[in-house]
């Protein structure tokens, strides 16, 4: 079984772009690129992962400009700030950190990015142009992460049956059309599949992004496959941490420690199949270095 090793593949992007920035700058007289990230609210797993960009930022010297709102703030001064940064030529992509409040049009509000700078490649725009195989889509990070994953690995993906599981506008969608556009035959599942087992087992390479912890046992997948998991859930360690009182030696209250774990049960399939990738350590890294893949291209646009 091969593991289709993100961070690997996470740092060896790290270091490209970092060479490509680094030849670009004395080449020319260029600004050092930056992202914009527009934080509402106060979310800890945003929190994480605007971290995790930060650090990737620091790694291949680009800049981070970040952008905290209150949770009540108004649609209209979001969209002035966004149009603000579109205008803003030290400013090389403006993403929106996602889940945003309830009562925002998130739509809307992502639409207001200029699409030469929309690094997340979410706007309506990006979207209809990625449905359109057009060579200036901005393909999401999430799934350009999965498809450098495959090709790196040198898992070929044209002409093969591809099923994903998940049809969401950030994930599952858009990795549907773009596999689709690598010529993969695209079958999507979702919710109201019935018999998921059918459709999984079908697969050449099935890509998994539902949020369901243990969604596909082994007997959704059949041997050879290649899996690769987008999934990130959280759940109760099995073996609690037990803590030992200070008065005595007995043990004093169980604390349940969180774990992270894809969609797949990893080690029930792990022997079954020909490559997969981890959670933590796959799709999660390549989301990041993907998304400053992106923004080095758009910088590369825009002097
Ligand atoms: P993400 O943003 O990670 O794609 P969402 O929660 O927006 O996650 O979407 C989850 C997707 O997974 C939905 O399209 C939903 O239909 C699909 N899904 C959730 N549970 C199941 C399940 N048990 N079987 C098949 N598909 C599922």
């Amino acid at each position: 079984m091969i593991l289709l090793d993100g961070k690997k593949l996470r740092d060896l992007t790290a270091s490209r772009l970092k060479d490509e920035i680094v030849e670009c700058l004395a080449e020319s007289a260029a600004p050092i690129p930056q992202l914009a990230i527009i934080q509402i609210g106060d979310l800890a797993e945003s929190n994480s992962y605007i971290t995790q960009k930060k650090l990737f930022a620091e790694k291949i010297g680009a800049k981070v400009l970040h952008k905290i709102h209150p949770n009540k703030v108004s649609e209209g001064d979001l969209i002035t700030e966004i149009e603000k940064l579109n205008k803003d030529k030290k400013v090389h992509g403006i993403i929106v950190q996602l889940p945003i409040p309830e009562g925002l049009d998130k739509q809307k509000i992502i639409d207001a990015i200029e699409p030469t700078k929309d690094v997340d490649g979410l706007t309506a725009i990006n979207v209809k142009r990625l449905s359109a195989n057009d060579k200036q889509a901005i393909v999401p990070a999430t799934v350009l992460g999965v498809i450098s994953l495959l090709e790196h690995y040198e898992i070929p993906i044209e002409g093969k049956k591809v099923v994903v599981v998940g049809r969401s506008m950030l994930v599952g969608k858009p990795l549907a059309l773009a596999l689709l556009n690598k010529n993969a035959t695209v079958t999507i599942c979702h919710r109201h599949t019935q018999n998921l087992e059918e459709h999984t087992q079908q697969a050449d390479i099935l890509i998994v992004a539902a949020g369901c912890a243990n969604l596909i046992t082994k007997d959704h997948i059949k041997e050879g496959q290649v899996i690769v998991d987008i999934g990130i859930n959280f759940v109760d360690k099995e073996n609690t941490v037990q803590k030992i009182s200070p008065i005595g030696n007995k043990p004093e209250n169980e604390i349940p420690k969180k774990r992270m774990v894809g969609d797949v049960d990893f080690e029930a399939v792990k022997d079954i199949v020909s490559a997969i990738s981890p959670v933590p350590g796959g799709a999660g890294p390549m989301t990041v270095a993907s998304l400053f893949h992106n923004l080095v291209e758009t910088w590369k646009m825009q002097w």
